[in-house]
């Protein structure tokens, strides 16, 4: 019987060859230095390859050096990063930018650690794709395969399991550094698919892999139970007036510092009437959300002192974070007189400078 080291680098000797003809042309994958894998990997953290792709050349296209992107003003950069969510990484990437701008770049697995932004995982898959060092990115994707490779029945959120695997790939890792560090991804985001759908017939390692052997690809990886999330409760207010709109940037919390409608923890109001649908809502006094509405924003929301306050229309949306549910209520209201408490703005200045997250997307669409 194969021990695990050896299971490993036959492994690895396979993807090798798997991997140049099976990878996807990714822009990412062209022109690289170390400025552009760092860009790269900051956008992929918890965020899907289509939405990167859209995202990433633009980026480039307005900063295309660590010089560019650590003179640029915060909202520009919020700007550039405006729909990849997850903002804190933007204004790492700024500092990280800054760093590299005045310091060069570094040249080890913990000089690339020490950038804003980079966890274990990151400093791992820069080292290996952009300074050819055998440094493992071992994340959830990653313990996924290896787990189904080996058969492995270990809890994987259990941190000392992935040092584990990172100890292990690290005794195995070959002179191909990005290669490998990239094969091991492209594995994982296109054969060892999650939720027990993998596509063996097309996997390199099925002769090899004991989940597959076993018929058991379905039994890994093993994972803890999962924390529920907390859910909050919003209101949210697009307010116009003359032809623009009310926005704020938020103070803390989620998404701080960057801008959204007017919005509050709401009063409590009656649950909404069984079989209601947004366009009910909008048609208002027939209905108990809306009339909470239209009661509750003059005297205690957001729109106190906006004379002539009316309610165009209404409707519910949820934005789903990672530990967090935001379940909103918002409603589109014109009001006679623009508080100053808020930046009035066009639709057409909201698109070109104002970067508003997309956990308020459906209600940005009442903006044009
Ligand atoms: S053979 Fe199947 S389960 Fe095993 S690594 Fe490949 S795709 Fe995953």
């Amino acid at each position: 019987m194969q021990t695990e080291t050896e299971i490993l680098q036959a492994a690895a000797g396979m993807l090798l060859a798997w991997y140049p003809a099976h990878r996807r042309d990714l822009p990412w994958r062209q022109n690289r230095n170390f400025y552009t894998v760092l860009v790269s990997e900051l956008m992929l953290q918890q965020t899907r390859v289509e939405a990167v792709k859209e995202r990433y050349v633009a980026f480039l296209e307005k900063f295309p050096t660590e010089e560019e992107l650590a003179l640029a003003s915060e909202d520009e950069v919020m700007k550039a990063w405006e729909g990849l969510g997850y903002y804190t990484r933007a204004r790492n990437l700024q500092k990280a930018a800054k760093t590299l701008f005045a310091e060069g770049t570094p040249r080890t697995w913990v000089g690339v650690k020490r950038l804003a932004g980079v966890g274990d995982y990151t400093a791992g898959a820069i080292s290996s794709i952009a300074l050819g060092l055998k440094e493992p990115a071992v994340d959830g994707n990653v313990l996924r395969i290896l787990t189904r490779l080996l058969a492995d029945g270990s809890v994987v959120d259990d941190p000392a399991v992935k040092k584990r695997f990172t100890e292990m790939l690290r005794e195995v890792y070959p002179d191909e550094t990005a290669d490998f560090c990239e094969g091991l991804m492209e594995l994982g985001a296109t054969v060892c698919l999650p939720n027990g759908a993998p596509l063996c017939d097309r996997c390199p390692w099925n002769t090899l892999c004991r989940a597959h052997l076993s018929g058991e690809e379905a039994r890994y990886p093993v994972r803890a139970q999962k924390r529920a999330r907390r859910v909050e409760n919003l209101e949210v207010f697009v307010l116009t007036c003359n032809g623009k709109y009310a926005l704020r940037k938020r103070a803390d919390g989620l998404l701080k510092g960057l801008w959204e409608f007017p919005n509050r923890t709401p009063p409590p109001c009656p649950p909404p009437t069984e079989g209601a649908s947004d366009r009910d809502l909008a048609e208002g006094a027939s209905d108990e959300d809306s009339s909470c509405f239209t009661e509750e924003a003059s005297d205690r929301g957001l729109a106190e002192g906006s004379a002539g306050f009316r309610i165009l229309a209404a409707k519910r949306a949820k934005h789903v974070f990672t530990h967090v549910e935001w379940q909103m209520i918002g409603c589109l209201a014109e009001v006679a007189e623009e508080d100053p408490r808020f930046v009035w703005v066009t639709a057409e200045e909201i698109r070109r400078e104002y970067a508003v997250p997309s956990a308020f997307k459906a209600f940005s669409q009442w903006v044009h």
